[in-house]
């Protein structure tokens, strides 16, 4: 009889796994794919760690989160530059000196701001109050120059839906700077694993049993009396058998090339943002991990192009759509979910919310506490 039956070898089954291992739980950890580490798992190609769910930035503003990953692993120096290709046309991100710069010709920050106001005016002109969606935040934040160039056509790619018809705070969560800063992010801390995600998933789970090829609801009565409590980080529509309807997501498609070349593009993500092109971005692999002369000494690369689309049954579910109708939806499995004593539910696809891997760290960190201090 084990403690714990972990559904999922994601980040969030493996930190729950680790935590419930020194604590002196006995865990089974299992996973429906054929390798263990969930959508942050890497494949090695010719010497390059391919992040095959997508490119995975780790960053966090966490002490304790950055602390944490750190035992397990040493993390690299790299920082996310995303570039943006319009119509053949580059410009940094996110939204800085730099890009003000390459949009305008401007060359001081009460330059670049006296131009963002200008237009932000424009849009105030027909805005009124608070912005009632994306294009609305977007107009009244940055103004139409950087709207058409950099967001419109990219965010309308991405999530398969007019710019007028999406939340407003998606694009909150792009920096706007008056400095020449291209860093992605605002955290302190950033970087990935040296050796690649799987060093982290492996060292958290060294000592731990873990099954892979195990799909739960193919053997679901039989794995359900192995364990004293399941934690489950599966989809959580598909644990109560889809009773009150599908929750959507976007996914995405990964069309993968390795090419005979050393250096493709010149940086891990480029970005584009017109909308002739189909695919959202390109992401070469090397450069989160293979720095100055050592991407040359490597003769080969890996690239992927990003295709985003919506999600149906039988495709791997990746970005939940928190519009009204999935979140009433997951309302109602949650409701359900809280009557349950023997299960508890964790991560991405459990919570039917978008979390990066720090806060991900953060809520099983939290559940192995809270189960260690019942
Ligand atoms: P997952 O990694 O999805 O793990 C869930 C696991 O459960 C999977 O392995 C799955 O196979 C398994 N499973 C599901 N159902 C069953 C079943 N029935 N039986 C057995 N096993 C099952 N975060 C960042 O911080 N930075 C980034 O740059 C970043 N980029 C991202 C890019 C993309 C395209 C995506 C989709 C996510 C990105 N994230 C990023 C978020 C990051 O992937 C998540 O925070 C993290 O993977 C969540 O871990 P998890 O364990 O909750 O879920
Ligand atoms: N975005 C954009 N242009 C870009 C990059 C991002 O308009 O070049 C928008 C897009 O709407 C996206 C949002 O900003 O959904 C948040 O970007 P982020 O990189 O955080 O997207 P995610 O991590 O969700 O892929």
């Amino acid at each position: 009889m084990y403690d714990y039956l972990v559904v999922g070898s994601g980040l969030f089954g493996s930190v729950f796994a680790h935590q419930m291992k020194q604590a002196g739980k006995y865990c089974l950890v299992i996973d429906r794919r054929n390798h263990l580490g969930g959508n942050i798992y890497c494949e090695n190609i010719e010497g390059i760690n391919v992040h095959k769910y997508g490119a995975h930035i780790f960053h966090t503003a966490n002490r304790e989160v950055w602390d944490f990953v750190n035992k397990f692993v040493q993390f690299n120096r790299y920082t996310n530059c995303p570039i943006a290709n319009y119509k053949g046309k580059l410009y940094n991100l996110p939204f800085n000196m730099n890009t003000f710069y390459q949009m305008w010709g401007v060359t001081t920050p009460e330059q670049a701001l006296a131009k963002i106001e200008q237009q932000r005016a424009i849009a105030r002109q027909t805005i009124k109050g608070e912005p009632q969606n994306l294009e609305q935040q977007a107009l009244l934040l940055v103004g139409h120059d950087i709207y058409e160039t950099l967001i419109k056509s990219y965010t309308e790619k991405q999530w398969g839906r007019p710019c007028a018809e999406l939340p407003a705070f998606i694009i909150r969560r792009l920096p706007l700077r008056f400095v020449f800063d291209n860093n992605y992010f605002n955290d302190p801390y950033q970087g990935i694993p040296i050796g690649g995600y799987n060093k982290l998933i492996d060292a958290l789970l060294d000592g731990i049993e873990t099954k892979t090829n195990v799909d739960f609801f193919e053997h679901r009565d039989e794995l359900t009396g192995v364990a004293k409590k399941i934690v489950f980080t599966g989809p959580i529509d598909q644990f109560y058998d889809y009773c009150y309807g599908h929750l959507q997501y976007r996914t995405v498609r990964f069309e993968q090339e390795t090419l005979n070349m050393p250096n493709f593009q010149g940086n891990a993500v480029v970005n584009y943002t017109d909308s002739e092109t189909p695919y959202t971005r390109i992401i070469e692999h090397k450069h989160f991990e293979m720095f100055g002369v050592a991407v040359e000494q490597c003769q080969k690369t890996v690239v992927s192009r990003e295709y985003s689309t919506e999600w149906r049954p039988g495709m791997e579910p990746y970005y939940p759509i928190n519009d009204e109708r999935n979140s009433a939806i997951y309302a109602r499995y949650r409701h359900l979910a809280e009557a349950e004593t023997s299960v508890l539910f964790g991560g991405r696809l459990a919570e039917y919310k978008y979390y990066d891997m720090a806060p991900t760290v953060e809520r099983a960190l939290d559940l192995s506490m809270k189960e260690i201090c019942n």
